[in-house]
């Protein structure tokens, strides 16, 4: 293990992100999907936070702050949590606005801050639920009423929000209820020792910070990390004192055990990936965030052993993390059921997240891989192609009477559905997809990092000049990519160009010339280090071979299967393509792949057709359920596969990503 010293001294070396104004994406993959996020999602999102969508469930979020706010009379309805999802959309809106300003949007987001404002209580308390419902309960049960979460989502809204506007005002109500928290938490007396059940608050904090340069944020954050699990148990502690009682009706929460909420253990003892998989990763980007900030080499040696465990031991090959829908949680290493699976949207998101606060810090590709994974697979695969339909859960193998009819799978949809009484996923992909921007580049003085391969136009200081990079790709069909310099004097510095973990063979031209990248390769990018002159260009050419993936065999439901990958994507099979009982679809050691772009399906999408053989003499088995005279007959079928992150576009059907082969 490295000491601080050491660590202090590589931490000169950390990334930065770019701001989100300076990079404009213009890409024939993305673009389409920022621009539902902007066009639909958001404008939905605003109707369904103000109950004018007809056939989905009243959310009364905006209600909830109107009536705090003394302009309406009524009561709260919604989920414990509803005020957040208003600062969701806040949130996207702010990212929205900061690369595509709208005078309109700008206008409906300062009517909601104004609102949120008066909701405000005198001491900065800011919490429809508490404030209409149960006023003397405030700060009772932070296990299970997500108080300091819902705190943590209008931060980072605030936040988002300033970034894109210059505007004060949210930023003064952020900082106004943080002072309010930091007076009630803490280790001193009269204070409450204790944390939120829902992890989020720590990361938000971080950003306040960042944004105001007030260290009171930086450090309630590292107090809320630290604190985490430690003995006497808060959670114990509070429910005492509460005369124990429990929020959620059937007290289940509180059955799950100290691991659900990432609490059985201070987090600097945490070897792995334990609980709801969304708080646990939301709790690894404020860890990640902090280590940096702080050079505290231990806390981010505990990022990297959650991160190993997490990537290496119980992660989807579609960067779906969460094995079981009981507490949304990781359960133990290897354990991936494809077919009751959970994958939270979140849970990825956050894992992107996660990823890219780790890439940060270390500018190694094996993050930016992750980012890679959870983005075009789950992430993306979260939203119909119409932005009108989402996902929770996440299913690798989907059989729609099961989902119908076997009470395990009941969580596992095989439609989108149009929006939650719990909505978070829908909100986190919008408020991912308009700061894309954000993860596409990373820098530091001398170098820029290209971790992402997505056509726009990046504004970016390094080597003492500001230089423009134009990225020009039709990624991820096919891999080459072209970055042209446009810069006013001549620079130096090193352009990092990653290589992904799917890709065998990588060349890169300068200016037409293909060089020599033997040498180049560090920690997974090819460092082109040179002094670049205007309209220098370099191209990559990345290898984008069909792969047969194999899980490692102790992933028990995979063993003897393959998943079929090309450069980011992973791909499954459809009913639709191919027929009901897909599972009695065999691959071959000698099955031919063929790709073939589809310019009319799906959008868009580069699809694989392959032989397969499948079983062929049903009929023979009669009524019989078991035999062991009847032998398996194959016939040779043609199979088309699709881009995972697709499914569930046209008919409800079944759909699986792992295939027999033999
Ligand atoms: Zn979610």
């Amino acid at each position: 293990m490295k000491d601080s010293f050491e660590f202090n001294k590589e931490l000169r070396k950390v990334t930065k992100e770019i701001p989100l104004k300076n990079v404009e994406i213009k890409d024939n993959f993305w673009s389409k999907y920022i621009r539902l996020a902007r066009e639909i999602v958001i404008p939905y999102q605003w109707a369904a936070i103000n109950d004018m969508i007809p056939d989905a469930e009243p959310s009364h979020a905006i209600k909830n702050f109107r009536i705090a706010a003394g302009l309406e009379k009524g009561e709260f309805h919604g989920m414990v949590f509803q005020d957040s999802d208003v600062s969701k959309w806040l949130e996207a809106v702010g990212y929205s606005l900061e690369t595509n300003p709208d005078a309109e949007l700008e206008k409906i987001a300062d009517e909601v801050i104004e609102i949120l404002e008066m909701a405000q209580q005198p001491d900065g308390y800011l919490n429809t639920y508490f404030t209409l419902k149960e006023p003397e309960n405030r700060w009772n049960n932070l296990a299970e009423c997500h108080e300091l979460y819902c705190a943590g989502h209008f931060f980072e809204a605030a936040v988002a929000y300033y970034n894109a506007t210059n505007k004060r005002k949210v930023l003064d109500i952020a900082c106004r209820f943080a002072d309010c928290i930091d007076n009630t938490f803490g280790s001193e007396d009269g204070k409450i020792r204790g944390y939120d059940g829902h992890e989020e608050v720590e990361l938000a904090l971080f950003k306040l910070y960042k944004v105001t340069g007030n260290n009171r944020y930086l450090n309630l954050s590292k107090y809320f990390i630290d604190e985490r699990g430690v003995e006497p148990h808060f959670f114990d502690i509070e429910w005492e004192k509460r005369g124990k009682t429990e929020f959620w009706p059937n007290g289940e929460m509180r059955a799950w055990g100290k691991s659900y909420f990432q609490a059985h253990l201070p987090i600097r003892q945490q070897s792995s990936a334990e609980g709801h998989a969304v708080r646990a990763v939301y709790m690894c980007m404020a860890m990640a965030d902090v280590a940096a900030e702080t050079g505290d080499m231990e806390l981010f040696q505990a990022c990297k052993k959650l991160w190993e465990n997490i990537v290496l031991k119980r992660m989807y090959i579609t960067g779906g993390i969460g094995s079981t829908s009981i507490g949304e949680s990781f359960t133990f290493d290897y354990d991936l059921p494809n077919d009751t699976v959970y994958a939270e949207t979140c849970a990825s998101i956050g894992l992107e997240f996660f990823a890219h606060r780790m890439l940060m810090i270390e500018p190694e590709s094996k993050y930016a891989d992750i980012m890679e994974r959870a983005l075009y697979n789950t992430i993306i695969g979260g939203m119909s192609q119409d932005g009108k339909g989402f996902f929770y859960v996440n299913p690798l193998e989907v059989k729609p009477e099961a989902c119908e009819k076997n009470p395990t799978k009941h969580h596992v949809k095989p439609v989108r559905q149009k929006w939650f009484t719990c909505a978070c996923c829908p909100p986190n992909i919008t408020r991912t997809l308009t700061s894309l921007g954000k993860y596409i580049y990373t820098v530091n003085e001398e170098t820029v990092y290209a971790n992402l391969y997505i056509g726009g136009e990046a504004s970016i200081s390094v080597g003492n000049n500001e230089i423009r990079l134009v990225q020009e790709t039709e990624y991820p069909w096919n891999g080459k990519v072209s970055i042209k310099v446009c810069t006013k004097k001549k620079t130096k510095f090193a352009l990092g160009l990653r290589v992904p973990s799917w890709c065998p063979e990588a060349e890169v031209k300068v200016n037409n010339e293909f060089i020599d990248i033997e040498e180049m390769k560090i920690n997974g990018y090819i460092m082109v280090d040179r002094v670049w002159e205007d309209c220098d260009k370099i191209e990559l050419i990345l290898k984008m071979p069909i792969l047969r993936m194999k899980a490692n065999p102790l992933v028990r439901a995979d063993i003897g299967k393959v998943a079929i990958q090309r450069g980011p994507l992973v791909y499954c099979l459809e009913e639709v393509d191919n027929g009901p009982n897909l599972h009695e679809i065999y691959l071959s050691k000698e099955s031919k792949f063929e790709e073939c772009f589809e310019a009319d399906l799906l959008g868009g999408v580069m699809i694989i057709k392959a032989e397969a053989n499948r079983i062929s003499n049903n009929s023979k088995w009669g009524e019989q359920l078991y035999s062991s005279e009847i032998k398996e007959e194959h016939q040779l079928v043609s199979i088309k596969f699709v881009p995972y992150y697709s499914w569930a576009n046209r008919n409800a059907g079944e759909m699986m990503v792992w295939v027999r082969e033999k």
